[in-house]
């Protein structure tokens, strides 16, 4: 745990002190910026720097006075759930002008202020470059009109900038989520999710436009985490004759006995044309063609609203970190930036190219080269799009392939968010590339007991969206009944199993911080031995301390926490967030943990404490959840498929797995899916506590204590090196929502 007294020496060469850096947000609000603004505020003190916040964007820069403003450590407290912008944010005419812009470098400079931090879209990050380049000569011509002292202009000579895009939209290249897009797309789904249970009551098609200007990753995503029967987005617009092939597909769909079907309309949708394909057209044509009664639901600004998801509060947690470290690091030659997540690495990218690459998408798809504008948007949205198209477009039996391949799915563990659109996408996958799928249900204990049998495609219709695990699953380990267990895998001829469970799987928490005075929550969180949950739900929540079993602590450590709890409530910020995972210390319990703090609050602060418990586990997935899983399960599907194929000896007829990758684990590291053999994981695993020796999250600890005001070291190295090869390494991790 955080030791304030600590010795560290941290950001020796790092300091920020006698720099001032001021923070504004721009353009459209999204949520999540608020978590940005008070990462930046923070690790901008925490450096020993000057912040200032600019209120209502580029607009307060040009207007002065009270628009800018510096900034305190309280100053950001209680922010970080709150949706939208607190310090404003407009669209700025005057900035587009050279007047505007000398107005606002005097502004900045009569604050010393010469690193700016600019949340917005392409176009606020396309002024800011702007004036990044003119500064120098904005500097003289402001000495020439004699509005500020000749020195200056040396004193002041560079702006640095570095941006972090704030937009639900995710429309920006070079990042895979941009702030925003992950709350936007949990707004989306809850309304899915509301809509399908009015639906099932009446036999109705809903025809669903979600925002994107003309981007469609939101209807994109939301179609794959809802498993959508038609989605039309501006990137890649249906082949002409779209019309007809619907109607016919709802009609298919409708004829099998579904009752609800789900279209998706990006707001900037078109047909090979250029033509807009509205909501009310496909309306029209569902009605028209099929005479389904068919609603239209625009969803609006409801998707900006809200508070921000956990994941964009991480992602603007850490990007506001990242950002600052930029900032210090940055020279006069160095382009200006922008923070972005590539995988679950923070990079910087150099912001010019990443807007060009941005604009060239929109370029692309004016000039209908829509199979480049999907490419440019990046192997993330890429592999959504083919993911999506594999799995709603299911092929007449007759066109389907014949593997003679048999392949098992099961659950085991406990049950998780998502591991049912994992299981939907593993049968789907599967039967596409001509297997025989069978289904096992209550993990390896139903199949030592036989309960296996064959699923097809329309047994995992709406899976996506349910928590829980629909198959069962059982803790159960299959050693106990391995005979059994092989009995049953020859009766079915079974060729290869899929198995979607692990040691703790649990989605991630939500944890809302409480406007309530002097009181210290203390949370206890579940993932076994894993201090995952209690760590990031930590970042998220901005809590004060997390203890895990992976970092060990001691009485000391406890002393200073609560003594940072005293400190703390003698200034504004009144309350406390403590977590504290399952199995962080046998002795050091939650009760002994609420009761120390209890006492040693006396007078100060009363504690409450909350074990989360199964709700964990429960509820229905969230959109990362439902896509994470529906993407990393088609792509092991297609892994087994392949395998299959290669150790098939067609002399015996049977499939020979003996080698190291017969038995692999499917999962992301830094930027990419990787199979990793079970057996190489055996040497990197703690099987007495069930977790990885090497756990990467940890590094993310210190962000958590930094932004409550501990002292600490941060391991300087996971902030990304600039980055200049936008062009030839199109996005490239390919599970695009990953932390
Ligand atoms: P977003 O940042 O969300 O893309 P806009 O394109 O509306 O939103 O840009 C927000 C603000 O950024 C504009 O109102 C303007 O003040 C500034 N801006 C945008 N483009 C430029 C530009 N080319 N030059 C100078 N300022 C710009």
């Amino acid at each position: 745990m955080a030791q304030p007294d600590s010795k560290k020496i941290f950001f020796e060469n790092l300091s920020g002190a006698g720099k001032a850096i001021a923070v504004l947000t721009s353009g459209g609000d999204a949520q999540g910026m608020n978590a940005a603004v008070r990462a930046v505020v923070r690790m901008g003190l925490y450096v020993g720097a000057k912040v200032y916040f600019i209120h209502e964007g580029y607009q307060g820069m040009v207007d002065g006075g009270e628009n800018i403003k510096e900034a305190s450590w309280e100053s950001v407290s209680s922010m970080l759930q709150v949706g939208g912008t607190v310090i404003g944010s407009a669209r700025c005419k005057e900035f587009r002008t050279h007047e505007g812009r000398l107005k606002a470098a005097h502004n900045l400079v009569q604050h010393g202020i010469t690193n700016l931090c600019v949340i917005g879209g392409d176009g606020s990050l396309t002024g800011a470059n702007l004036f990044r380049e003119e500064w120098s000569g904005l500097l003289t011509e402001l000495v020439e009109q004699g509005l500020i002292e000749a020195d200056a202009v040396q004193k002041y000579s560079a702006l640095h900038i570095v941006g972090m895009v704030g937009s639900i939209d995710n429309d920006f290249c070079g990042t895979d989520m941009t702030i925003g897009t992950d709350s936007a797309l949990h707004r989306i789904i809850e309304v899915v999710d509301a809509i399908m249970t009015t639906a099932q009551s009446h036999q109705r098609t809903f025809v669903l436009e979600v925002m994107g200007r003309h981007c469609g990753y939101l209807a994109l995503v939301s179609a794959l985490a809802c498993g959508a029967d038609w989605v039309l987005i501006p990137e890649m617009p249906p082949e002409d004759g779209w019309e007809d092939k619907m109607c016919q597909k709802l009609s298919a769909t409708r004829s099998r006995g579904t009752r609800l079907n789900i279209i998706i309309v990006a707001e900037g949708a078109i047909d090979r044309h250029g033509k807009p394909i509205t909501s009310s057209l496909v309306k029209d044509l569902v009605v028209k063609c099929l005479g389904f009664d068919t609603r239209v639901t625009i969803l609006g600004h409801v998707q900006r609203g809200g508070t921000p998801s956990a994941f964009d509060r991480i992602l603007a947690s850490r990007m506001g970190v990242e950002a600052v470290l930029a900032l210090l690091e940055t020279t006069a030659n160095t382009p200006a930036c922008v923070v972005s997540l590539c995988g679950n690495q923070s990079v910087r990218l150099p912001l010019m190219e990443c807007v060009q690459m941005t604009q060239e998408v929109q370029k692309a798809m004016d000039e209908k080269r829509f199979e480049e504008a999907v490419r440019l948007r990046g192997r993330s949205f890429e592999n959504n799009l083919k993911t999506y198209k594999l799995l709603a477009h299911r092929k007449p039996e007759s066109e389907l392939p014949v593997s003679n391949f048999n392949v098992a799915v099961l659950n085991v563990g406990a049950p998780a968010a998502g591991m049912n659109a994992a299981v939907r996408s593993a049968i789907r996958v599967g039967i596409s590339e001509g297997h025989k799928m069978f289904a096992v249900s209550d993990g390896f204990e139903g199949f030592s007991k036989g309960q296996i049998k064959e699923i097809k495609w329309a047994d995992v219709g709406g899976w996506t969206g349910q928590g829980g695990s629909l198959l069962g699953t059982k803790r159960t380990l299959p050693a106990k009944h391995i005979d059994k267990i092989a009995e049953q895998m020859q009766k079915h001829n079974i060729n290869a199993l899929l198995i979607v469970g692990g040691f703790e799987t649990c989605d991630r928490i939500k944890q809302s911080a409480s406007g309530t005075k002097r009181r210290v929550f203390i949370i206890e969180t579940m993932g076994g031995y894993c201090g995952y949950l209690a760590s990031v739900g930590g970042l998220a929540a901005g809590a004060d301390a997390a203890y895990i079993y992976e970092e060990p602590f001691d009485i000391r450590d406890l002393q200073a926490n609560v003594e940072h709890l005293t400190e703390k409530m003698k200034t504004s910020i009144q309350r406390g967030l403590v977590l504290r995972n399952e199995n962080s210390n046998e002795n050091y319990t939650t009760d002994f943990i609420y009761q120390l703090y209890s006492e040693e609050g006396k007078g100060v602060f009363d504690s409450r404490k909350n074990v989360l418990g199964h709700m964990q586990q429960g509820g229905a997935p969230s959109p990362f959840d439902r896509n994470f899983g529906t993407k990393i399960s088609a792509k092991a599907m297609q892994w087994v498929t392949k395998k299959l194929v290669e150790t098939f000896r067609h002399d015996e007829g049977r499939v020979f797995a003996n080698g190291e990758d017969s038995c692999c684990l499917l999962g992301m590291r830094r930027r990419a899916l990787v199979f990793q053999p079970v057996v190489q994981l055996k040497d990197q695993t703690d099987f007495v506590h069930r977790i990885p020796k090497e756990q990467w999250w940890l590094k993310l600890r210190p962000l958590m204590k930094i932004l409550a005001k501990y002292k600490t070291s941060y391991d300087v190295s996971d902030s990304g090196q600039l980055e200049h090869v936008v062009r030839n390494r199109p996005k490239e991790s390919d599970a695009s929502v990953a932390m």
